[in-house]
């Protein structure tokens, strides 16, 4: 690697579209939880590419899957079938204890499109025209996903949308019940919702939805792509709300690939086999590198005990944090190693590049919320490292802010 920082940024920014704007950092390499950029400074990784390297980086187990599986074939297409993907599917059946079928994709967003078009053809079956979703949710930013999308400012711009989508408040469970009826396909929720902020469901509320939907027959869809394989302490955060019942269809990303491009959506019981053969596809989905990788993931949570680890980290950390006294902290929201800062005012960006230039990196999710996802091997150590660095980083937060109201 011969380019530095500020080069990268400057190629960066002739050469690719504006969406993204200009990321502050070129990563060049990565060990564990911490990371290098292009100028050699190291950082504690504490948001792991948004919630997806689970195993941090250059876990042993992952390189050694993705560099046996490339080495041996690394593409088969649909028109023929490799062993990790038949693994992988079997591996997730095998977590959730239920009956089910899987469908590999490579993103969250083709996760979710997998679910909609098993939603719309449930609902021309059985005539129910319309869909449900929160406000300020996130799905993905293809037409149909975007279209489930409730933040208005990234919807918006692209509507209108085909399908007849109702977004009711996020957690108001008298909301969703009026509604919910007999016509509606399906309700599409996050259980908790991770762009909007790390906001999680009032209790009970996630259990209610499923009461609705047995009372209607629309279909409960969890979007789990940011919330499952671990992310807070559980496989699967539905288990924490659902007790033994399930949502009707699961979609999964993010932490599942540990950083490889992977989508799953998976359906329960009678739905599983709503798609014909020809209703959808992917050439690259249940692509033998990616599955690979998701069962290194796997096989790894389950021999390290990630679960109850990310879970006792996880509680540390929180209250490490809440037992800061600082003018521009709220507290904490949150489970497991997924977390959100909340803060006073709408000052994360500041609190994201003071957290940057103090060595650990964070994720200024909304206006007034930072958001903590690491790597789920972060040890106890990392965790106070940053809860100690906390306090002196959101004073240097306070001056820049103050600093920017005063010029
Ligand atoms: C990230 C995310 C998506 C979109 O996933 P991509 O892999 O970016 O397509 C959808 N739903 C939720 C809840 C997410 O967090």
């Amino acid at each position: 690697m011969t380019s530095g920082n500020d080069d990268l940024r400057k190629r960066f920014e002739a050469a690719f579209m504006p969406n993204y704007g200009v990321p502050p950092l070129p990563l060049v390499r990565g060990e564990g939880c911490r990371v290098w950029d292009a100028d050699g400074n190291a950082y504690l990784d504490l948001i792991a590419g948004i919630a997806v390297s689970s195993l941090g980086h250059g876990h042993p187990a992952l390189v050694r899957a993705v560099s046996s599986q490339v080495a041996g074939i690394a593409h088969t297409s649909n028109l023929f079938l490799n062993e990790p993907e038949v693994l992988l599917a079997e591996r997730l059946l095998d977590l959730l204890d239920a009956e089910a079928r899987v469908f590999l994709a490579n993103s969250g967003t083709e996760a979710n499109e997998a679910a909609l078009k098993l939603a719309i053809k449930y609902g021309k079956a059985t005539g129910r025209s319309y869909l449900v979703a929160a406000e300020n949710g996130f799905h993905g930013r293809s037409l149909g996903a975007l279209s489930l999308t409730g933040k208005a400012s990234i919807r918006e711009p692209f509507g209108p949308f085909a399908r007849d989508v109702r977004f009711v408040p996020y957690g108001d469970a008298d909301a969703l019940k009026a509604a919910v009826t007999e016509d509606c396909a399906a309700v599409f929720l996050e259980p908790t919702q991770g762009e909007a902020g790390v906001v999680p469901l009032p209790e009970g509320y996630f259990a209610a939805a499923r009461q609705v939907c047995d009372a209607t027959g629309a279909l409960l869809v969890a979007d789990e792509i940011q919330s499952a394989i671990g992310r807070t302490g559980a496989w699967f955060a539905f288990q924490h709300e659902l007790g033994t019942a399930t949502p009707d269809i699961l979609t999964l990303a993010k932490g599942l690939g540990g950083g490889l491009p992977i989508g799953a959506c998976v359906a329960f019981g009678p739905h599983g086999t709503i798609f014909a053969k020809g209703d959808h596809g992917s050439t690259f989905g249940g692509n033998p590198v990616a599955a690979a990788a998701a069962l290194a993931v796997l096989d790894t949570i389950a021999g390290e005990g990630l679960l109850d680890h990310a879970a006792e980290v996880g509680e540390r950390l929180a209250a490490g944090i809440t037992a800061i006294d600082h003018p521009l902290l709220d507290g904490v929201r949150g489970r497991g190693l997924w977390r959100a800062l909340v803060l006073t005012g709408d000052r994360a960006a500041t609190v994201e590049a003071a957290a940057r230039d103090a060595g650990f990196l964070v994720n200024a999710v909304q206006p007034d919320a930072v958001r903590l996802a690491p790597p789920l091997v972060l040890t106890h150590e990392q965790a106070r490292a940053f809860v100690d660095a906390l306090p002196a980083i959101l004073d240097t937060a306070a001056e820049d802010a103050g600093r920017k109201e005063t010029s």
